[in-house]
């Protein structure tokens, strides 16, 4: 309890809203707003009076002044129908399986996508059809399979971690004559983390130096061991370029689809996840979705990302009009206000009024002071991460959005630290923050640190559960700065003796075990009780102790001035002699910095 008096240590129980006004905060506790305004200062959050806070920051700040804080029941029309995907429902039916293709650069991933899709795409259809929307469909088997096709090369590999987790299968793609590669280690990674059953194409089987049996050993070492080999990943030889085994490929994906069994409720109000935005010239902002559940209409309500909008036009991959998006068919959407960002669940809602309220509601939180953005991570925060051993570690799992700004990330936080402290890099991965970086975190004791990613509702609620601290940064530099006074305050601070005074021993009076009752002249500066001292003998210390007590003329006395003499009583178990010299100083401990 930190600046707070309780009349008794019972919580008592508050309810309150999701977002509330300081001062209202404040005075449904009964405690002055200038309390209020402090304790959220000792938490890190700057909040004047008239700012709101957040529901999660004020249960924190109200337990502080004694209170339970207790979740008041929303109006049921601030908040949309959430229509999560509920497999167990009994309206829930097969979807088509979702599929991610991810993999080292120049594997050919692309080549794969573009392949299977001038392949498998109704003969005319395909043709004159140039813009990616992010995912399309193909029918094999008289059975449909969405791939992710992920537009743009330059937030490529943070696309494929966010289509992982998107996904129900994911086709890792091996170069056949260049084998397992970083990316496709972190790739398997990410399909690993996000549970997703992965398929591996080994390609460009049609070129020389192909060696199938090489790229299956690479597999096995990094944890996936071929089906031929006794493992459970099904492995299937192909060539994007000469089109040999995608059948063969696209089979074995219905396979493990077919394991999987994806689900959807397709009645439902329809939900999903925006996977490609841009402004369109005539038609203003236009979104690619990908329904999830429920089944997406033009004329619905939709909420999505920071915005909201109705449909005004919906297409296919195709770009032909559709009247209906059911589960796993990607749409091209117009008619919201905005732009959603890539990877910001979308949600259909039942009028536009809920819709708008939403977006008021949403407003008033982005403008929230909240303890999860406005963080600032406190030493205790820090040293939770510590590993102990000669050198302080700085435990920290780093995810950013492309492969570029990680790699110059984790170089540049290598160079930050010194042979005393220096950061641990106990994970990095490109895409938001997901639950198991909150539990790698937890097991590592490590903090998580995010670049140009974001993190959602249930994993920041993880993280608040397991006492993980994650920051979010924009700015290279802020995250280096951070890092670099996260690691100064791991350092042990400079301890600065002063010299204060010095004493000639002139007489011994009484020595026993702890303390020498002695006399001497001030020779230079200024002595007063309490003060620590050093016993030089010849010049040589041979011991410390402390002064406990000064008398001058046979009295007791405060302090005693150079020229002065006077009696001392010191405790300390050195052997002092006649002519030795006390150094009276002082010891302070600063704080250092990188
Ligand atoms: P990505 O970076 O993984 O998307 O790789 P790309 O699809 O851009 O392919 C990289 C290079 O490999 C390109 O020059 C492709 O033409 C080539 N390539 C892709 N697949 C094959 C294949 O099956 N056989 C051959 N010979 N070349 C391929």
């Amino acid at each position: 309890m930190s600046n707070v008096d309780l009349a008794n240590n019972e919580a008592k129980q508050l309810n309150l809203p999701q977002v509330i006004r300081v001062s209202d905060f404040a005075d449904r506790m009964g405690v002055s707003v200038a309390k209020v305004v402090a304790e959220l200062m000792n938490n890190g959050v700057m909040a004047t009076v008239n700012e709101q806070i957040d529901f999660d920051t004020a249960s924190i700040i109200g337990a502080e002044f004694g209170f339970e804080i207790v979740a008041e029941p929303e109006g049921e029309e601030q908040r949309p129908n959430t229509g999560r995907v509920n497999r167990d429902s009994n309206l829930a039916q097969t979807r088509p399986p979702i599929v991610a293709v991810m993999g080292h650069v120049d594997h050919g991933k692309t080549s794969l996508l573009d392949s299977i899709r001038e392949s498998n795409v109704a003969a005319g259809e395909s043709g004159g059809i140039t813009q990616h929307i992010g995912a399309y469909q193909v029918t094999k088997n008289k059975r449909t399979i969405t791939f992710l096709d992920t537009p743009g090369h330059e937030a490529f590999s943070a696309l494929r971690a966010h289509g992982a987790k998107r996904a129900d299968v994911a086709i890792i793609v091996v170069a056949a004559d260049d084998g397992v590669k970083p990316q496709t280690k972190e790739a398997i990674e990410h399909a690993k983390s996000a549970g997703v059953s992965m398929v591996v194409a080994i390609n460009k089987i049609d070129k020389d130096g192909a060696d199938q049996d090489r790229v299956k050993q690479e597999l096995s070492e990094a944890g996936l061991t071929p089906d031929d080999w006794g493992g459970d990943t099904p492995c299937v030889p192909v060539s994007a370029k000469t089109k040999a085994g995608l059948d063969k490929l696209l089979d074995v994906v219905l396979l493990v689809a077919d394991i999987v069994d994806p689900k959807a409720d397709f009645e439902t109000l329809s939900t999903g996840v925006v996977i490609e935005s841009h402004l369109d010239t005539g038609r203003g902002p236009v979104a690619s979705l990908l329904v999830q559940n429920g089944t997406l209409r033009p004329g619905d309500w939709i909420v999505a990302g920071n915005t909201y909008g109705k449909l005004r036009s919906m297409d296919n991959f195709l770009g032909q009009k559709i009247k209906q998006a059911t589960p796993a068919m990607p749409a091209v959407v117009a008619g919201l206000k905005d732009l959603p960002a890539f990877g910001d669940w979308f949600e259909q809602v039942q009028s536009e009024k809920i819709a708008k309220d939403w977006f008021i509601a949403q407003q008033r939180k982005n403008s929230t002071k909240s303890l999860n953005t406005a963080k600032t991570m406190t030493s205790t925060d820090i040293s939770k991460a510590v590993v102990d051993g000669r050198v302080k570690e700085l435990g920290v799992i780093v995810k950013a959005d492309t492969q570029g700004s990680l790699e110059s990330l984790l170089n540049s936080l290598e160079l930050v630290g010194n042979d005393e402290v220096r950061v641990k890099i106990v994970s990095s991965g490109l895409g938001d923050i997901t639950e198991s970086d909150i539990n790698a975190a937890v097991a590592a004791h490590a903090i998580v640190l995010g670049f140009n990613i974001s993190i959602n509702g249930p994993v920041n609620q993880l993280s608040k559960r397991s006492g993980v601290d994650f920051k979010l940064y924009k700015i290279i530099y802020e995250l280096l700065d951070d890092v670099r006074d996260w690691l100064s305050s791991l350092l042990a601070p400079e301890e600065i003796e002063t010299e204060l005074a010095q004493l000639k021993v002139l007489g011994l009076f009484k020595t026993t075990k702890q303390k020498v009752v002695t006399g001497g002249k001030v020779i230079t500066g200024k002595i007063t009780p309490g003060l620590e001292l050093k016993i030089l003998h010849a010049g040589k210390q041979v011991g410390e102790g402390k002064l406990l007590s000064l008398q001058k003329d046979k009295q007791a006395a405060k302090e005693v001035t150079e020229g002065e003499e006077c009696g001392l009583e010191v405790a300390t178990a050195a052997p002092i002699e006649l002519n030795d010299t006390m150094v009276f100083v002082k010891r302070e401990s600063r704080a250092r910095s990188l």
